[in-house]
Formats: structure tokens, C-alpha cells, sequence
């Protein structure tokens, strides 16, 4: 039946979806500053600023990977701590929260627990990894302050069932943020950037990482995500209110924003 087939496909893309990831997770830092220029850390700061992390809050990043959106929430949120901490005369220290770092790949994981240990980051606590998918998230209903995906939710075989997923975990007025690549606002760069994914981010993956293959499926699943409008009717459609967007280096990426109310 066709149901069968489109079960058959769906079990195919995340098999790959794991083979590649796995296959990337030692070089995957390295390889995203070389094929963005450095772009990704501004990208993920520019979330990072939207998210607006507080003291004491619930934070989910889905498809975390190694760990970088964490970091980053993690780092804010004991900014905010130690801000609110010296304004205030309460006995009980100010809570700094919690990040719950989630992924399908326990080696991409494996990598981001290594380089937290590296450079110190979650030392103090508030940093857990869980290995789990963005289709059944082992997490409970309104439980999270806020949710993060980034660069993750195209490898998702089914979308509808993430952002469904994504509304459930959230607590009433909690935020969904997530940072994917999309479709150029600007169609003249369009050839340029045709030519520079389809050519020069595979044959970066031979040199690098020695591995075409995976690179050359992350450049075709780029293109074959839905353009910024479509993606925020989904989001819509899952009932997330206050759905936006905002476009990232002429619409490279896009940011979309909701909200559980
Ligand atoms: N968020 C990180 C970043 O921005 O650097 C990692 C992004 S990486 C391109 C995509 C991640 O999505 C991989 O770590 C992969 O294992 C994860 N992933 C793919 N399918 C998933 C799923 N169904 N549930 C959770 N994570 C998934």
C-alpha cells in the first residue's frame, strides 16, 4: 500500500539521518565554521537573544547536538542569575535553572559532553543530556519554559509530529524558537549560493571529514525544507500563537517564533 511505501521511506531517512550524524559528530564543529565562514556562531548568538533566557527557567534544546545553543542559554541564564542575585536581599540564593540538552545520536552527545568538559562549561550543574527524539520527546507536558531547535528540525522525519511534540513539553506562555536554514530572500544570490552548496560544501566534506556523501545529504535536505511562509503555517497549525519569522543573512536562515497561550 502507499501507506506501507511511506512508512518504508520514513524508516530509510532516519536510519540515514543516524548514519550521518554519526558519521560527522568528531568533525562537526570544525566542518560548521568552515562551510558558514563562522556564520553559524552569530546565527546561534541572534537565537539566542530572541530566546531571552532568565534565572531559574526550564530550557529544552532538541537536536542539540554538541551542545552549542546550550551553552549559550546556559551561559545567559547564569548572567542573569548573578545579576539578580546582587539585587537581591533574599536569603535563598537566585536559582540559575536548567538545560536539558536533547538528540537522537548518542555520539553526537558523546561530542558535546566532551568539549563541556573541555571548556568548563556546566561545572556549576544545570546542563543534563538525554539521548531521545523530537517526535517523542521523553519529557513531560508543560514542563519547559521555553524549546530550541536549531539546524535540527529538517532532519526530522515527520514535522507535524515535532512541532506537536514541541507544544505539548511547553507551559502555558512558553516559547518555541527555531533556527533552520531556509530559502534566500535575495533570488540573485540564488545561483551563487546554488553553486557554492551544491559544489563547494561536498567537496569540503571529502577533504575534511573524508566523507562526501553526508555533506552532499545535508546540502539536498536544505533544499527540500519548506520556504519560510510554509513553515510558519505548520508551526500555526500545530496552535502556536504569535508565529513569526525573521530572516538571517538575506534569508540563509530564518528564525521562527511561537508561543503556547
Ligand atoms: N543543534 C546543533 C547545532 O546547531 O549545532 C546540532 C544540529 S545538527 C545539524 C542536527 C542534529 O539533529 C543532529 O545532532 C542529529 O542527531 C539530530 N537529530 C536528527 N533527527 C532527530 C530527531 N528525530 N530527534 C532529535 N534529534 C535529531
Amino acid at each position: 500500500s502507499i501507506a506501507g511505501f511511506e512508512e518504508i521511506r520514513a524508516e530509510e531517512k532516519s536510519k540515514r539521518v543516524g548514519q550521518v550524524f554519526s558519521s560527522v559528530a568528531s568533525s562537526y564543529d570544525t566542518m560548521n565554521d568552515l562551510m558558514s565562514g563562522g556564520l553559524h556562531r552569530l546565527w546561534k548568538d541572534r537565537l539566542v537573544t530572541r530566546l531571552q533566557p532568565f534565572a531559574g527557567m526550564q530550557h529544552l534544546d532538541v537536536a542539540g547536538g554538541t551542545g552549542d545553543v546550550a551553552f549559550r542559554v546556559l551561559g545567559a541564564m547564569g548572567e542573569e542569575q548573578a545579576r539578580e542575585q546582587e539585587d537581591s536581599d533574599a536569603p535563598n540564593p537566585v536559582p540559575l535553572g536548567q538545560v536539558h540538552v536533547c538528540d537522537i545520536n548518542p555520539d553526537m552527545l558523546q561530542a558535546g559532553q566532551r568539549k563541556a568538559l573541555q571548556q568548563h562549561i556546566g561545572e556549576g550543574g544545570g546542563l543534563s543530556w538525554v539521548v531521545g527524539d523530537a517526535e517523542q520527546l521523553p519529557f513531560q507536558d508543560n514542563s519547559m519554559d521555553a524549546y530550541t531547535i536549531a539546524f535540527g528540525i529538517r532532519n526530522v522525519t515527520n514535522i507535524d509530529a515535532a512541532l506537536d511534540e514541541a507544544f505539548r513539553v511547553l507551559k502555558k506562555g512558553g516559547a518555541f524558537h527555531c533556527l533552520e536554514f531556509s530559502q534566500l530572500a535575495l533570488p540573485g544570490l540564488r545561483e551563487l549560493y546554488d553553486a557554492y552548496s551544491f559544489r563547494v560544501i561536498p567537496q569540503i566534506g571529502r577533504v575534511v571529514a573524508n566523507d562526501e556523501a553526508s555533506y552532499q545529504y545535508l546540502v539536498e535536505s536544505i533544499r527540500r525544507f519548506p520556504d519560510q511562509k510554509t513553515f510558519a503555517s505548520l508551526i500555526r497549525e500545530a496552535q502556536f500563537s504569535g508565529v513569526s519569522y525573521e530572516n538571517l543573512s538575506g534569508g540563509i536562515c530564518a528564525i521562527h517564533s511561537g508561543f503556547k497561550i
